[in-house]
């Protein structure tokens, strides 16, 4: 169903101290947030992939069996106007995004509007740059970047998958490990980035890594986090061989693709019946056929490079680490991500990056010290909750306590800081996929 948006009422004049202030454009069932400069058109093309993403993955009309005529009790029951799909905040700089979110290690996330009591919700400085009158009113708020113009379509794509699975995934997934829900979830993104968004070198960027850790003698119990969506991914191309992307998506949505509608005609089915029926097989029996196939891969050139380039979290020691690199340091970086995905990197290229984030040290100016405090939320959930660095982790905090209030011991607070990133960063990225949703 198309809604028209006419849901943020909108004043029409700005207010004149609104530095920060946003622009919305609406589309037929999303709503961007973007910085008026930010990405024109920036909606009718999300809703252009949205449509994509739609005819790709979803199975036709609803059957007979989940809609009702005006007049039946379920229809009255059910008859609350539905939200537009989601809310875009789409931003012009990474660093504004990251600091919003008080994470440093995404890229793009999407959540639900219905936060359960005691989740995490953005901060407020996000809420201040819109008008006023605004408010959210989708099924889902989504953020991403557009400060890399090439990939913003892309990270777009990924996200917009999210929000259709929060709207729509219901199966029943008690006794199944819920890290298994999650490569399926991110593997269903990544392989539509592949499809329809622009994303290239399945072979050296997923089959490769894929291949290098199943033959350590690896299982899916133990899927690192570092390799969690070229695992999903690889599972759920080997998935799409033998069934349509409609009955993947219908294994996960249920017939009628909806929460409530399923809790109303009590026809909800489970993960392993549901997987039964579609592909004629278990679900363990899939994954044993998946295991072998995707075993049997002889990694392409550079498939190592990119096994390591993920394994010692070169992407979010950089993230952690940016305000201490020289704008050299930050390209190095940046182009050696690009010479991996390329099946162009050597050995040496990545020493030399990984000594430069080991070396990592800049002037403790206030503007530094603001940076790295702006950054102590991500390494305390890496460092301390997943790596377990406990004590490593509270002396950084109480350094930066100490330097942030009487400009004492700065260079051992980013020394310190720099250390704990490079031991325990790698370290966490190593450790099974956390239950949590990202
Ligand atoms: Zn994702």
């Amino acid at each position: 169903m198309r809604l028209i948006l006419v849901i943020l009422l909108l004043a029409i004049s700005i207010p004149a101290c609104a530095r920060h202030y946003w622009a919305l454009q609406t589309a037929s069932d999303i709503c961007v947030w973007t910085p008026a400069s930010a990405a024109q058109g920036a909606a009718d093309r999300a809703q252009d992939i949205l449509d994509e993403i739609r005819a790709y993955w979803i199975p036709g009309p609803l059957p007979s069996e989940c809609t009702f005529s005006q007049t039946s009790p379920f229809a009255i029951f059910l008859a609350q106007p539905e939200a537009p799909l989601t809310t875009l905040a789409i931003y012009s700089d990474q660093e504004t995004m990251a600091r919003d979110l008080d994470r440093f290690d995404v890229w793009g996330l999407t959540m639900p509007t219905q936060l359960a009591d005691g989740t995490w919700a953005p901060r407020s400085d996000l809420f201040q740059r819109l008008p006023d009158g605004a408010s959210i009113d989708s099924q889902s708020i989504l953020f991403l970047s557009c400060e890399r113009r090439d990939t913003w379509e892309r990270c777009a794509a990924h996200e917009l998958v999210h929000a259709l699975q929060l709207a729509q995934w219901d199966v029943d997934f008690d006794g199944w490990p819920r890290q298994l829900f999650r490569i399926l979830q991110e593997g269903a993104a990544r392989h539509t980035e592949y499809l329809l968004a622009g994303l290239d070198r399945f072979d050296l960027r997923t089959a490769g890594p894929v291949a290098l850790w199943l033959a350590k003698g690896n299982d899916l119990a133990t899927a690192p986090e570092f390799l969690l969506y070229e695992i999903g991914a690889s599972l759920v191309n080997a998935i799409l061989r033998r069934i349509s992307p409609a009955h993947f998506w219908a294994i996960f949505s249920g017939p009628c693709r909806s929460g409530i509608l399923h809790l109303a005609l009590g026809i909800r089915p489970s993960f392993g019946s549901a997987v039964r029926a579609a592909c004629g097989m278990s679900w363990d029996a899939l994954v044993e056929a998946w295991r072998v196939q995707a075993a049997a891969m002889t990694p392409v050139d550079g498939s190592h490079h990119v096994y390591r380039w993920l394994q010692d979290a070169f992407s979010l020691r950089a993230s952690l680490l940016e305000p201490l690199l020289s704008g050299d340091e930050r390209d190095c970086g940046r182009m050696l991500g690009e010479a991996v995905y390329d099946g162009a990197a050597e050995d040496a290229w990545l020493d030399e990056v990984d000594a430069s984030y080991r070396n990592a040290f800049a002037e403790p100016t206030p503007e530094v010290l603001e940076a790295l405090h702006e950054r102590e939320a991500t390494l305390i959930d890496y460092a301390r909750e997943r790596a377990g660095a406990v004590q490593e982790v509270a002396d950084v905090l109480r350094l930066g306590i100490v330097a942030r209030r009487d400009g004492t011991s700065t260079d051992k607070y980013v020394h310190r800081f720099v250390e704990v990133v490079n031991a325990f960063i790698p370290l966490a990225v190593q450790q099974p996929i956390p239950e949590r949703d990202p």
